[in-house]
């Protein structure tokens, strides 16, 4: 068979710090591979500058000399799923296998040489999956917990402990690529792709330079991404509030009756605390149906492909 060409795909957003560490761990590895036949000759790692304001596009354009490295850099900060979508795009049609990583060295990069294995054994993605979280803050780690739990909870299949270092076959990675939408959350999509999939373990380590990207304020905006941009339930749950209202004004109306009829009720109290509960499970009914219809419309406007050939045998 021949050797697959790789392309390890990084996102950089000022990453001045930890891109030196980084970069040499990288290079040594791939040529590691290279030299044990594992990867081709062609293979690379790639870097994608996420419009940083410091000195990483100055980096990666030196580093870019070697041959084994290349890069693409962002007009503008566009996050760091937008960067990993633009640098699959950029080398998908050059590579076999991408694997995907953040610049910090937090996910342990000796599994790559495993991961090709598994692609070896027939599986089209090969997630990277964290064994354990003690090196993240105790806040990060309950809530990314919590976050997986309402995904699972609202039908988003999601890989538990798996953030954005997998492998994935070029016709994994061109399915990907098919997806159009704008509120992108990869690590739903990846999991709709279908394919064989597999997993390596691995031990989460510190960041090895710099500080994290993210603030609460953009893993929130994440986190809302995801559930919104893959489920309609929220919608669906201002209905059924609507409806649990319409029985509490039900209820409401057989105390307020036997209230009346005992001579308990101050005038004028029981049409409005019935009207009350009635009114506003007629509003939740009402906004639940538009958004109903609201969510419908936004199913359809993602244009999201309605399958992936994984074979074909044409004659
Ligand atoms: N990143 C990016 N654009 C952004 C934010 C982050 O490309 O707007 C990159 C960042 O350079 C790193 C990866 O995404 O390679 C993960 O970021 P970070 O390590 O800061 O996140 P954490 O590990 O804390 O979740
Ligand atoms: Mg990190």
């Amino acid at each position: 068979m021949e050797k697959p060409v790789l392309y390890i795909v990084v996102p950089c957003y000022n990453e001045q710090d930890v891109l030196p560490i980084t970069h040499e761990h990288l290079v040594s590895l791939l040529q590691r591979m290279v030299d044990a036949g594992v990867v081709g000759g062609n293979s690379r790692v790639a870097y994608v500058d996420d419009g940083s304001t410091d000195g990483t596009w100055d980096m990666i354009s030196q580093y870019a000399q070697l041959p084994q490295v290349c890069g693409i850099k962002l007009s503008a900060n566009s996050g760091q799923q937008n960067a990993l979508m633009a640098g699959l795009e950029a080398f998908a049609r050059l590579a076999d296998v991408m694997v995907t990583i953040d610049a910090d060295l937090q996910d342990d990069i000796e599994v790559i040489p495993q991961m090709l294995d598994r692609h070896r054994q027939g599986s089209d993605i090969v997630y990277g999956v964290r064994r354990d979280r003690t090196s993240d803050t105790w806040f990060k780690r309950t809530s990314a917990q919590a976050f997986y739990r309402v995904m699972s909870r609202l039908g988003v299949r999601s890989v538990y402990n798996h953030a954005d270092y997998r492998l994935m076959s070029r016709r994994a990675v061109m399915a990907l690529l098919s997806y159009r939408e704008r509120n992108l959350y990869l690590r739903g999509v990846v999991s709709l792709l279908g394919f064989t999939t597999d997993c390596v373990y691995y031990d989460r380590a510190e960041r090895a330079a710099g500080h994290s990207k993210y603030q609460l304020r953009s893993m929130a905006g994440m986190a809302v991404d995801g559930i919104t941009s893959f489920s309609i339930r929220p919608v669906r749950m201002v209905l059924t509030l609507g409806v649990v209202f319409l029985f509490i004004a039900l209820a409401m109306l057989v105390y307020v009756l036997i209230a009346y009829f005992t001579g308990r009720a101050v005038s004028g109290w029981a049409s409005i605390v019935l009207s009350l509960w009635f009114i506003g499970g007629c509003i939740l009914i009402g906004l639940g149906v538009v958004g109903e219809y609201i969510g419908k419309i936004y199913i359809e406007v993602k244009d999201r492909p309605r399958y992936h050939i994984a074979e074909q045998i044409i004659k």
